[in-house]
């Protein structure tokens, strides 16, 4: 007899909106800290999860921002209570916190590690304080490695850490310090991401004001890849475009975004995906707040993929991760063959060098991560 398919375990994305300061390059969906309404929040946040109730298994909670360690040990506690009583919730799931280093102390982390978060996200950004500075950041260089050795103090053993690359000023060398001193601390985890300028950010004013730039392109080019070589002669394994861990510390909560995983967020602005359904709560603290205390439902957009968007997104998502996409399996799934549906525009990028399609796989290169999103228009 055939062993029973394990229900696939759903992942919880709870958004915490509040920051205790707006950075100047920042586009979440954040807001400056409010004692009240961060009461009112919590409460709503607990009222949503507990409306989501099903017996599904539940294999990991993410609590995003904004910066989620503006919360108390006791509310985390709180929330953490909550999914476990309107999920079932697996006894080895990952639980992660992203937190700013500024916040960081021994009894907030201990209490974090009480209340059942095994994984913190440490947004660290740059090692170097002008750097740091320029983005307007609360915390220093040496802030934060003294919160990365508080988190291993307060006994965490999977940490991650981001570093933000391309940022105005940097220089391929300073660059590389970051990167060296994430090695020297040794996280089990970590994030590179490339600083986006999006139109308003007032970032961009302070650029002109100060006369900043960002490096030329091939210098972003060099750090990206001088970066992610030395992290691969550190023993780290790059998984997906952004994301590099050592062994067993890739981020089961992420990797559902990449690989046709399910999940429910909970909160203001956040996107739930079940099935084909896709759906995302109103996106203004307030009105999130009221339309649960009035005992409605907090959704905005919300819509049903069709197959071809499903298979779109697939490999959209798919080429995200280092493994790619397995094209049969693709095929199977949705009776579509990808191959035959975009090879034809996917195949100069096989030429360039971008993407390589061997053994039944397509994948990016590292020079083709580089330049994803001209490769991921295909799809859209
Ligand atoms: S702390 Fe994070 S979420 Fe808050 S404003 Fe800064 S970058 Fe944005």
């Amino acid at each position: 007899m055939a062993a029973p398919v394990a229900e696939p375990a759903l992942g919880l994305y709870l958004h915490v909106p509040f920051c205790d300061a707006i950075c100047n390059y920042c586009n979440f969906n954040r807001g400056l800290l409010d004692a009240d309404l961060k009461v009112r929040y919590l409460a709503a946040l607990e009222r949503e999860i507990a409306r989501a109730s099903e017996s599904t298994p539940v294999d990991t909670i993410f609590f995003g921002g904004g910066t989620p360690s503006v919360l108390t040990p006791t509310e985390v506690t709180t929330l953490v209570a909550a999914c476990r009583e309107a999920f079932d919730l697996r006894p080895d799931a990952e639980i992660t916190l992203e937190m700013n280093p500024e916040g960081a102390s021994f009894e907030r982390m201990h209490g974090y590690r009480a209340a059942g978060v095994n994984r913190l996200s440490l947004g660290v950004q740059s090692f170097r304080d002008e750097e740091l500075r320029r983005l307007g950041r609360l915390h220093s260089a040496a802030r934060a490695v003294e919160a990365f050795e508080t988190a291993r103090a307060a006994g965490f053993d999977d940490v991650s850490l981001d570093l933000m690359v391309w940022l105005p000023e940097q220089t391929v060398a300073g660059w590389m310090e970051s990167v060296e001193q994430l090695i020297a601390l040794g996280p089990d985890h970590a994030s590179l991401y490339l600083l986006e300028l999006y139109p308003n950010a007032p970032l961009k004013e302070e650029m002109a004001r100060g006369g900043w730039e960002q490096a030329a392109d091939e210098a972003a080019a060099e750090m990206y890849l001088g970066g992610l070589a030395r992290l691969d002669e550190a023993g780290y394994r790059q998984y997906e475009i952004s994301n590099v861990a050592r062994a067993e510390h890739r981020s089961r909560h992420n990797l559902k975004y990449w690989s046709g995983g399910e999940w429910l967020g909970f909160g203001c602005g956040a996107h739930s995906t079940r099935g084909r359904r896709r759906w995302q709560n109103v996106s203004e603290i307030g009105d999130y707040a009221a339309l649960m205390e009035a005992g409605e439902a907090p959704i905005g957009p919300s819509r049903n993929l069709s197959d071809d968007e499903r298979l779109a997104d697939t490999m959209f998502l798919g080429l995200r991760l280092v493994d790619g996409v397995d094209l049969d399996l693709v095929a199977a799934r949705f009776g579509h063959d990808p191959w035959a549906r975009w090879g034809g525009e996917l195949e100069p990028f096989v030429s360039s060098g971008l993407l390589v399609r061997e053994h039944g796989r397509l994948r990016l290169t590292r020079e083709g991560m580089l330049l994803a999103n001209e490769v991921m228009q295909v799809f859209v």
